[in-house]
């Protein structure tokens, strides 16, 4: 190896070199002043998110998942209702409609951009169905103005989980722009360490323009509570620690620079892999930008196993985002799914690798990630 520094799928400690003055003090400011909890950074992040997404309302919890969970809760979903959801996608958006005794139908994704596939949701809406969660994987908007129609059209709900794609812009047809989680009826994103947006533990936050919404929101994510000891409607326990604010604060400031730097690495990908015969590298969508939370490469005719196995022997770490498709879990059996049901999302199983992608990401790292990787494919 070239460079003395390990490659990583992340580099959080290199991107908090960067902040580490600011960091470090506001951390230290909380700690003197005790105020763990519901602090003024708090406050301070959620007005700096609402202006950055131009969202009326962002209401900070403890993580992406209880974001999910409470923004079902909001909508008042009952058991029995459908939520439809990809396939493909991180167990946390299925596994939240499940926990509250919603049924999930997952429906396949598009091949080349990895989302929702909007002809499936079509397809399955029944007079149970709710609400659609889109899912704008790894980096990048579902195509949110044609779902909004379908949404509209059926009287759904649209929840976005925008865990990994926040700060992504979308495009509409007649040229006006918005931030990802801020079309559909809720927004919901997670700041886990390793998101575009993350903090030093847990962490995340549900964003929407209805004012009503975000007080019923607001509402169940403080015990359901209206008044300090009058409970309104039955609640969570789910804040953002006044320490985490401190670190989110000071990364929401670079977040724009952060998204940079991760197509730039992206492009530096592209190029190198540009029209392999084994290699599909990311289509990006005509309407979104991209952040990169992942770089995903579909391979072809390749033994990804060995592939792994020989990138870690050259220190190059590279993951699969996902490998078991949602339907073929244990916990999400049901009579609606089998093997087959969804044949694109098998064949990403079985195909895809993310490679390293993060902020400090420098061009030395990256020829020799790629030209390791050209030799080993
Ligand atoms: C990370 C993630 C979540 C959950 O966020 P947590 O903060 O880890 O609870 C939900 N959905 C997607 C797509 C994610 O990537």
């Amino acid at each position: 190896m070239i460079s003395t520094k390990k490659i990583q799928m992340v580099d959080l400690k290199g991107q908090y070199e960067k902040i580490k003055a600011e960091v470090d003090a506001g951390m230290q400011e909380v700690i003197n002043t005790t105020a763990f909890i519901n602090g003024p950074q708090v406050k301070e992040f959620q007005a700096s998110l609402e202006k950055y997404l131009n969202v009326k309302h962002v209401i900070p919890c403890a993580n992406g998942t209880d974001a999910l969970q409470i923004a079902m809760m909001a909508l008042d979903l009952k058991p029995g209702d459908e939520v439809i959801t990809a396939s493909f996608t991180y167990v946390a958006t299925a596994e939240v409609i499940g926990l509250l005794g919603l049924t999930p139908v997952l429906v396949d994704v598009y091949p080349d951009t990895f989302d929702i596939n909007i002809e499936e949701i079509e397809k399955n809406i029944t007079s149970k169905t709710k609400a659609i969660v889109p899912v704008h994987l790894f980096g990048q908007c579902a195509d949110m103005e044609r779902i909004m129609a379908v949404a509209k059209k059926h009287n759904l709900y649209v929840i976005e989980d925008v865990a990994q794609a926040i700060g992504a812009d979308y495009t509409f047809k007649d040229g006006r722009k918005q931030k990802a989680g801020t079309i559909g009826t809720i927004g919901c994103t997670s700041f886990f360490p390793s998101k575009n947006l993350g903090c030093f533990g847990d962490g995340g936050a549900i964003y929407t323009n209805d004012s009503d919404l975000a007080q019923k929101l607001k509402m169940i994510a403080h015990h359901g509570q209206s008044v300090q000891y009058i409970h309104d409607v039955l609640g969570v326990n789910s804040r953002l620690d006044t320490l985490q604010a401190v670190v989110l604060n000071a990364k929401l400031k670079r977040l724009d620079e952060y998204a940079a730097a991760r197509n730039k690495a992206a492009d530096f990908y592209d190029k190198a892999f540009a029209n392999h015969p084994k290699i599909k590298t990311p289509v990006r969508a005509k309407n979104s930008t991209h952040v990169f939370h992942q770089y995903t490469l579909q391979l072809n005719g390749v033994d990804r196993t060995k592939l792994r196995e020989a990138l870690a022997e050259k220190g190059i770490p590279a993951m699969i985002y996902y490998p078991i498709p949602l339907h073929m879990q244990k916990a999400y059996k049901s009579d609606r799914f089998k093997e087959g049901s969804f044949p694109v999302t098998e064949k990403l199983c079985a195909n895809v690798l993310s490679l390293p992608m993060h902020t400090e990401l420098d061009e030395e790292t990256l020829s020799y990630i790629t030209k390791t990787f050209l030799e080993l494919i």
